[in-house]
C-alpha cells in the first residue's frame, strides 16, 4: 500500500426506478421554494412535465441548454433566474443542460438539483466547461459541484442505442484514465474498476433491449461511479486529446471518446500495466483492442473520418496535442501520438 490523499465530494446521490418523482421532496429537504428547470430544446417537454410535478416549487423552464455552455446563454439564464424569482436550478439532461446549471451556480452559487440523462458524468464533478467568442476554458470549485443527483434509470430508456453506447464510453474513459491518474488512490480505484465491470456488463443488454430498466439500471450506475472518479482524480493522454479534437475542431463530445478510447488506452497499456491488470482481464488480456472489439460489436463509431476529421488536420492535431500535454504514465511524444490519430482515423483496430 503507497501513500495516498482521497477527497470524498460531498454530493447526495439518490438512485432508483422512479427516483425522479423526488425532487419536490429533496428541494424541501434543502428549504428551497423556487426552482428553474433547465434542459435542452430536445428534453423541453421532459423538462416541462418536471416542472408542472413540482407545483408551487417549479419557478419555470429555460429550455436552451447547448453543447459547451456558451456564456450568452448563460447570461439569458441568469436573466430567467432573476426575472422568475427563482433559488435554486433543476437540470434533467445530459452534460449540456448539466453544464449550464454548474455555469449559473457558479455564478451566483445557486443550489443544483440534477436528474442525468446521459452517463457523461458532469453531475458529480467540480469542473465547469463553458465557451466565449468560441474559446473553451474549464473552471472547478466548490460551488460547481450539484448538491444533489438522482438517478432514475427511467429517464435514461429513451436515450437512443447509438448515443447509450458513445455516452457509456466516454464514460468507461473516465475510469480507465482515473486508473493510471498521477493521484489514483485504491477508492477512486475500486470505483473506476467496478464502473467499467457494470457498463460492460450492461451495454449488450442495452443495445438488445433499450427499454430493459436491468440493463438501463446497471448502465447508470457505471456511469455515476466513472463520473465520480472524473470528479475524484486528474485526466491524461485520452481527455488532452478528446479536448483538442472537440476545441480545435468541434468533433462531437461522446462520439470522439467512444473512437479515440482504444487506442489511448493501447498507448498506455504498457507503462500502466499494473494499474490496468484488472480491467486488462475484463478485455481478453489487451485492452487496447479488446475495447475496440467490445465497441465494434456495440456498433460504435470506430474512425475520426466518420466524424467529419479531415486527414490534412492529423498534423495540426498532433501539434496541438502535444503542447501543454496532461500528465500521463506514457511520455507525449509527437510522432507516437501522430500514428494514433492515423490509426484512429482510419478506424484502424490498435495493436
Ligand atoms: P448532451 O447533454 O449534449 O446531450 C445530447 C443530446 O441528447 C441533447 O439534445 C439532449 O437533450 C439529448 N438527450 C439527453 N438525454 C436524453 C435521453 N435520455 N433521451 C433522449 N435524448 C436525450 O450530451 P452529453 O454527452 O451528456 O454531454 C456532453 C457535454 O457535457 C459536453 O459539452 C461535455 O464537455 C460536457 N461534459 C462535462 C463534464 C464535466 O465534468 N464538466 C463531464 C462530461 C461531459
Amino acid at each position: 500500500m503507497t501513500d495516498f490523499i482521497y477527497i470524498n465530494n460531498p454530493a447526495r446521490i439518490i438512485f432508483g426506478a422512479g427516483s425522479s418523482q423526488r425532487v419536490a421532496e429533496e428541494l424541501k429537504t434543502l428549504g428551497l421554494r423556487r426552482a428553474l428547470v433547465l434542459s435542452t430544446p430536445a428534453q423541453q417537454k421532459d423538462a416541462e412535465r418536471l416542472n408542472d410535478a413540482l407545483g408551487g416549487l417549479g419557478a419555470g423552464v429555460f429550455a436552451h441548454a447547448t453543447m459547451h455552455t456558451p456564456i450568452e446563454v448563460t447570461e439569458e439564464a441568469l436573466r430567467t433566474y432573476v426575472e422568475l424569482g427563482a433559488d435554486c436550478v433543476v437540470a434533467i439532461g445530459g452534460g449540456s443542460t448539466i453544464g449550464l446549471g454548474k455555469a449559473i451556480a457558479y455564478r451566483n452559487d445557486a443550489p443544483q438539483v440534477v436528474v442525468p440523462t446521459t452517463y457523461a458524468g458532469s453531475e458529480v464533478t467540480p469542473i465547469l466547461g463553458q465557451t466565449e467568442n468560441g474559446e473553451k476554458t474549464t473552471v472547478s470549485a466548490a460551488s460547481i459541484l450539484p448538491e444533489v443527483v438522482i438517478y432514475d434509470p427511467e429517464l435514461t430508456l429513451g436515450l437512443p442505442v447509438s448515443m447509450s453506447v458513445t455516452s457509456a464510453l466516454n464514460a468507461m474513459a473516465h475510469a480507465v484514465e482515473a486508473l493510471y491518474a498521477r493521484n489514483s488512490n485504491p477508492i477512486t480505484s475500486l470505483m473506476a474498476v467496478e464502473g467499467i465491470r457494470a457498463l460492460k456488463e450492461a451495454l449488450p443488454g442495452v443495445v438488445r433491449q433499450p427499454e430493459s430498466i436491468a440493463s438501463r439500471s446497471t448502465a447508470l450506475y457505471g456511469s455515476w461511479l466513472c463520473g465520480t472518479v472524473l470528479g475524484t482524480v486528474g485526466m491524461a493522454l485520452h481527455h488532452k486529446l478528446c479536448h483538442t479534437l472537440g476545441g480545435s475542431f468541434n468533433l462531437p463530445h461522446a462520439e470522439t471518446h467512444a473512437v479515440m478510447l482504444p487506442h489511448t488506452a493501447a498507448y498506455n497499456q504498457v507503462a500502466a500495466a499494473d494499474a490496468l491488470r484488472p480491467v486488462t482481464k475484463l478485455f481478453g488480456g489487451q485492452l487496447g483492442s479488446g475495447l475496440y472489439d467490445f465497441a465494434a460489436a456495440l456498433g460504435a463509431p470506430l474512425a475520426l473520418k466518420d466524424l467529419g476529421l479531415n486527414e490534412r488536420d492529423l498534423d495540426h492535431a498532433a501539434d496541438l496535442a502535444v503542447k501543454n500535454p496532461y500528465w500521463n504514465p506514457r511520455p507525449v511524444e509527437r510522432d507516437a501520438i501522430r500514428a494514433l490519430l492515423q490509426r484512429a482515423w482510419s478506424g484502424l483496430r490498435p495493436e
